[in-house]
């Protein structure tokens, strides 16, 4: 049985698709793929030389060599050019996502649709996507064992068209923002508090220069979110 989170990103996937999941580890995303039907084949990336293994093993086991290839390297190196359609990148920080996709560009360039799942700083992914030509075309967002995860769809867009958000919106994510559920209300809650904490921890320690810069940009945060949270 696969993770709700896992599951959410595979729930993406277009039928038939030749997917690269990227960070692969265990390999249970494109396993659970394509014996769901979801894909006819798979490359599963890993730079580590544990999860490599990991995932070597797990394909062999499930009996699925002949249609999963599992590929030690950074990022996107394990890929050629046009060799898939879908790229799935999830488990990792925002930061490292948009680092993999800006080291392979190129790469990127021929695959219709990217799911990435960042486990921190999902503002960082979206704005590479909308500086790079890609639109978001669906979000989620999600609780498990007491973690929330946002998963992020996007397609290559309309090259006419240009894809700008607020700031606000590259944040907490358009469609979050819409949608604007009880778990997307926790998160910013408790990002909101953490933010607060973090503050209170400033105005106590003498200002520096940066400490000072550091807090006005926390208050500018706390109050975009507030003025979300607030939205009727
Ligand atoms: N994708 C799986 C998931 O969501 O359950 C595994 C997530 S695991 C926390 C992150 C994995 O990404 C690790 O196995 C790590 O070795 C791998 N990784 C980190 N940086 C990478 C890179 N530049 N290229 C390929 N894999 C990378």
């Amino acid at each position: 049985k696969l993770s709700k989170r896992l599951e959410t990103v595979v729930s993406f996937i277009p039928k038939g698709a030749r997917l690269a999941d990227i960070g692969s580890d265990h390999a249970y995303l494109p396993c659970y793929a394509y014996l769901h039907g979801y894909i006819v084949q798979a490359v599963a990336g890993e730079v580590a030389d544990g999860p490599f293994r990991s995932a070597e093993q797990q394909v062999t086991k499930a009996g699925l060599s002949d249609v999963i290839s599992v590929r030690k390297g950074d990022g996107l190196a394990v890929i050629e050019a046009g060799e898939v359609d879908c790229i799935t990148i999830a488990g990792m920080g925002g930061t490292l996502i948009a680092n993999i996709l800006e080291a392979g560009k190129q790469k990127v360039q021929t695959v219709k649709r990217l799911i990435l799942q960042p486990n921190v700083g999902a503002h960082v992914v979206r704005k590479w996507l909308v500086t790079n030509g890609w639109e978001l075309i669906a979000e989620r967002i999600l609780e498990e064992d007491g973690q929330i995860y946002e998963v992020l769809v996007a397609e290559k867009g309309n090259p006419l068209k240009p894809y700008r958000y607020f700031e606000v919106e590259l944040l907490v994510g358009p469609f979050l923002r819409t949608e604007r559920n009880d778990v997307f209300v926790k998160k910013w809650c408790k990002e909101i508090e953490h933010w607060r904490r973090i503050v209170a921890e400033l105005d106590e320690k003498a200002t520096t220069k940066e400490g000072m810069a550091k807090k006005e940009a926390l208050e500018r945060n706390i109050q975009l979110i507030e003025e979300v949270l607030r939205d009727e």
